[in-house]
Formats: structure tokens, sequence, C-alpha cells
């Protein structure tokens, strides 16, 4: 799509989103060579880097990192941020949009099940739904962690 968007002199940007998991597939990283090569600056990756996938962590079920150092030799300017501040998040997207000559990857450092005690970073919850009484208890401390941050 960023291909075609510059091909075509859309003005188009791209934005992709992907876990980290899925960064063990070789398709992503012909993608990446292949956004390098078409200097394709119209598209931004977003990491979800909370290190968890269905089998369990990313760096023991078959390591991405450095992740940093690897996009960067792919030709990636790389900005790293904490996924969960907004902030950091829209500074990210709009430095990404000055990004030329080449496609810029956003590293988002989260937390799976932030803010919710018992899913925070267990990778059971990768690839399940919670039973009512967990949805519940969720949406409690959900609504407690956000009213104490206000
Ligand atoms: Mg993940």
């Amino acid at each position: 799509m960023a291909l075609a968007s510059k091909l075509n002199h859309e003005g188009v940007r791209v934005y992709c989103i992907c876990g980290d998991g899925e960064l063990q597939e070789g398709q992503i990283w012909e993608a990446a060579m292949t956004s390098s090569h078409y200097k394709l600056d119209n598209l931004c990756l977003i990491i979800d880097n909370n290190n968890l996938q269905i089998d369990g962590k990313v760096d023991e079920v078959m390591s991405i990192y450095p992740l940093d150092e690897k996009f960067r030799s792919f030709g990636f300017e790389v900005i790293s941020i904490d996924g969960h501040d907004i902030n950091q998040i829209i500074n990210a997207l709009n430095k990404a949009k000055t990004v030329k000559g080449k496609p810029t990857a956003i590293i988002a450092k989260t937390i799976k099940g932030k803010g919710v005690s018992f899913m925070e970073n267990v990778a059971d919850w990768h690839g399940k739904a919670p039973k009512e009484e967990e949805y519940n208890i969720a949406i409690e401390e959900l609504k407690k962690n956000h009213v104490n941050k206000l």
C-alpha cells in the first residue's frame, strides 16, 4: 500500500501495527527490506513490544532482540517509546512524519494486560477471552486504576 501510494503520487501515509511475536516470521523481514529499498518514508511501523506471545516470552521462544539494531540495519528510522504514554505515542507519530527517504519503526514497549492484576504480563491471556466474572473484575480494576490517575 505504501509503495502503491508512492508510485501513484497519492501522498497517503500507511500505518502498520505488528506484535513482537510475529516479528519471528520471515515475511516481516522481506517487507522491511522492501520498505527500505523503495525508501517508503510514508510507512510507519508500530511494534507492540510486550515480549509475550502465545507460547510464552518472546525472548525465550525465539529472540527478536536487539530489535532497534535490527530495524536500523534494515534501513529504518527507529523510535523507542513507552507504549502506555500517550504523549510519547503522539510525539513519535509526529516525528515519523518528518523522516525522509526511509520508513520508520516505532518500538512501543508495553505490558500485556496492563492495569488488570491477574492479566499483567501473563502469556496465557494472549489468546483467550475472560469469563464473565473475570471480565467484571478486570473492568472494575481498570476503572479504579483510571480514577486513581486523574
Ligand atoms: Mg507480543
